[in-house]
């Protein structure tokens, strides 16, 4: 295949990667997507919009985010002839890669002349990413969220409200993320006129997926500048966590073209079993759920199946359509790591480099030591797409300050 005009050829008009992708909405719902389909495709082309963008990324969320070189967690893994890099998404304000996607979101409600923005969080890291965009840009926004996620998310929650947010509690049926997307689309459905609706990832109907990788793009051109700069070549290998697929399509989509392994990295979670993991590239099937036709984990009706991940934001049963559509032509290959992987990664990269990461970017990290244990004289790119500091309480709660943890490892012949 020729990338060249990749990202102007996909997704194709009507928002499908291949056989993935497309929109499958209510008719009044659809009206109101169709308009911000439209309206970001005239302005995806305006001269003041990418430059007000441009302006943004430089003086408010503090782009470019750097390369690093992780030397020292090099030296310890297999013969140390491996070398790690690290896109340093962790760097960028409110800590992670979310706000790439959520300002450009905010900066479109303001050209469209919306004065609402609407959201629906499980964790709460959307919610923070887009009050932080609404804040900025003066719009109101309002966030759903399952009375149970509140319960569990309090430092989120609290995060959302000072920054301005009007946090709505959804009481009906599990009271977690699925009751917050149905309460969020009836309050669109109601306000769309002076509204929009921002989704989290790269998943959803069209245009998100398209328009979610467009403003994370963002990432893997500046860290593939960055990794010519510094190494003077490109990465062997390209690696990133996928939940939805946002920060990896973005870091991704600039080394389509290279010759470099592109890896996403799954969640394990606590094995294969039903209900343990979310590892949906992996071990999914095609399928239509919130809106869109992708790759899916269902239950036996068919709908969406339980998922589990010590990460919160990687637990979603499905992908974005475009990492569907790259998997299907090979073109990029998903491995899923577990739990007790991805904690490993995130002690040793925090004892070894200073870089406390979140747990979901410890998946990334932890595949990228694994493959730089086992090859000689390779470079690795991985995406560290948050920090972890959100993390750390409930880890140290969890597995103590490393130690123990680390030795039991070494214990059962797992250390990386
Ligand atoms: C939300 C989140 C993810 C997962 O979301 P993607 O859309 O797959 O990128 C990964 N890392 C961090 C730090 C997150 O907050």
């Amino acid at each position: 295949m020729d990338y060249r005009n990749y990202l102007k050829e996909y997704p194709d008009a009507n928002g499908r990667f291949g056989e993935y992708g497309g929109s499958y909405l209510p008719p009044e719902l659809q009206e109101a997507f169709d308009e911000i389909t439209k309206a970001y495709k005239t302005i995806c082309n305006s001269a003041q919009f990418i430059a007000e963008l441009r302006r943004i990324r430089r003086e408010f969320q503090g782009r470019p985010t750097p390369v690093s070189h992780c030397e020292r967690l090099s030296r310890e893994l297999g013969d140390g002839t491996c070398q790690i890099y690290l896109k340093r998404e962790d760097l960028n304000h409110t800590g992670a890669h979310k706000l790439n996607h959520c300002m450009g979101e905010g900066l479109l409600a303001k050209f469209m002349g919306k004065k609402r923005i609407i959201a629906e969080t499980g964790a709460g890291q959307h919610g923070v990413a887009l009050a932080t965009a609404a804040a900025y840009f003066g719009l109101e926004c309002e966030i759903h969220m399952g009375e149970v996620d509140i319960a569990k998310q309090a430092p989120n929650v609290a995060r959302m409200k000072v920054l301005g947010a009007n946090v709505v509690c959804v009481t009906e049926g599990l009271r977690t993320l699925k009751e917050a997307v149905d309460s969020a689309f009836r309050s669109y459905a109601q306000t769309y006129k002076d509204s929009i609706y921002c989704i989290g990832s790269a998943v959803g109907p069209h245009p998100f997926p398209m328009m979610v990788r467009d403003f994370q793009a963002v990432v893997g051109f500046e860290a593939r500048e960055q990794f010519q700069e510094i190494t003077g070549f490109l990465p062997d290998v390209v690696c990133a966590c996928v939940g939805g697929g946002s920060n990896s399509i973005g870091m991704f989509e600039a080394f389509l073209g290279d010759p470099c392994e592109i890896v996403g990295v799954e969640p394990l979670g606590r094995g294969s079993g039903y209900g343990d993991h979310a590892a949906s590239a992996t071990y999914g099937e095609k399928g239509v759920m919130h809106g869109f036709e992708s790759i899916m984990l269902k239950d036996p009706n068919g709908e969406p199946a339980p998922v589990y991940s010590i990460a919160s934001g990687l637990d979603y049963p499905s992908v974005g359509p475009e990492h569907a559509f790259l998997h299907s032509i090979g073109r990029v290959k998903y491995e899923a790591l577990d739990d007790a992987d991805a904690v490993e990664a995130f002690f040793r990269l925090s004892r070894s480099e200073g870089i406390i990461p979140a747990l979901e970017s410890s998946h990334a990290i932890a595949y990228a030591m694994k493959l730089a244990a086992r090859e000689s004289g390779k470079s690795i790119l991985v995406n560290c797409s948050g920090r972890g500091d959100k993390d750390v309480d409930f880890v140290v709660e969890k597995f103590g300050i490393g130690d123990e943890y680390l030795e039991q490892r070494r214990a059962e012949g797992k250390f990386i």
